[in-house]
């Protein structure tokens, strides 16, 4: 294979994706630059690209989150140089709509994001604006790397949330977002914690990263009524069900506040009763992606404030990306990784 070609995961439409040869990407702007891609991780809207749930142009390559080693920069880029070691933000904006002038850049009119809206890093190379690059320092691995992004998205939601030193916490689904929430919740001075999954195993990570207590879901209903009649200060939502969603809201107290962090199917309905949203004070949030969040969060990690050794729990080849969409998920899985580099 010649430089001028590369292997990537190509999605061609709805679950029609596989790995196949493509071309090496071009600089269209001087102050692009081509990262030679380590460590990509696989997340929900991966997997919504490739069911054809996401409003993505096909062809398209996917992978958001990633870390890699610079291999050239285009003529106006004097930050970085072939070798850097880099982790990248996918964040597209346009710098000059109403909502990018009022530093709500998340909602900017033109937004896209690499490997959402355009070729991404489930391939060897991928094009990237300098500006959206991070030099990682020699202790941060290209795994780390990879984590940023999604860190990213947790301190926007924690932008958005507010917590009070002391406030009590009550959080549904522990994945591999919910595990990283529960560490900067923790951070953020969170006096009870407590977390509600399907899976013991998962529970039991959530307590090594700072719950308090966890709880299996099909006993949720019971031991939290009962032992909380007061609800909590704080729920948040990773799960991104409707049907758990609806759940939440008879635990939140009164002056609570409701982080809806999970994505739902963009058609979901739930029903809250207006009366106690006025009557309790009650403060409804979301938290869309990335806003300015991104170097915070690279802090976070190079720091260790928020651990990953427990979060990876797979890594595997290119080859393999087209399996684990098309399949049933691995129940005990959280974050994989696909690994470009050995
Ligand atoms: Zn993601
Ligand atoms: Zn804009």
């Amino acid at each position: 294979m010649s430089k001028r070609e590369m292997r990537a995961f190509v999605v061609h439409g709805p679950r029609d994706g596989r790995v196949e040869i493509v071309p090496y990407p071009t600089l269209t702007s001087e102050h692009d630059m081509i990262v030679r891609v380590h460590s990509v991780g696989i997340c929900g809207t991966d997997q919504h690209i490739f069911d054809g749930e996401f409003l993505s142009p096909y062809p398209i390559i996917p992978g958001h989150e990633f870390s890699g080693i610079v291999e050239e920069v285009g003529a106006g880029v004097d930050r970085f140089q072939p070798g850097d070691r880099v982790s990248v933000d996918p964040t597209l904006y346009c710098g000059g709509c109403e909502y990018c002038l009022t530093n709500r850049f998340n909602h900017c009119e033109h937004w896209g994001a690499i490997g959402n809206t355009t070729d991404g890093a489930l391939a060897e190379y991928v094009a990237v604006p300098a500006k959206n690059a991070v030099k990682m320092p020699d202790e941060m691995t290209f795994e780390q790397g990879a984590f940023v992004e999604p860190i990213a998205c947790v301190v926007h939601g924690m932008n958005r949330l507010q917590v009070r030193m002391g406030d009590s916490v009550l959080l549904f689904g522990v994945g591999a977002m919910g595990l990283q929430l529960i560490q900067a919740l923790a951070h953020a001075g969170a006096s009870e914690l407590v977390v509600v999954d399907v899976e013991q195993t998962k529970l039991d990570t959530a307590l090594k990263y700072g719950a308090t207590r966890g709880i299996l879901s099909e006993t949720s209903e019971a031991v939290l009524s009962h032992s909380y009649p007061k609800g909590f200060d704080i729920v948040v939502d990773v799960t991104g069900i409707p049907q758990v969603i609806q759940t939440e809201f008879k635990y939140l107290g009164k002056t609570g506040k409701f982080l809806q962090f999970g994505v739902t199917p963009q058609e979901a309905q739930i029903t809250v009763n207006p009366f106690e949203i006025y009557n309790q004070d009650w403060t409804i949030l979301g938290s869309m992606a990335i806003n300015n969040t991104f170097i915070p969060a690279f802090q976070l990690l190079k720091e260790g404030r928020i651990d990953i050794g427990e979060i990876l729990t797979h890594t595997i080849s290119l080859d393999e990306v087209p399996e684990l969409l098309s399949q049933p998920k691995d129940k005990t899985a959280l974050k994989v990784q696909v690994e470009l580099i050995r």
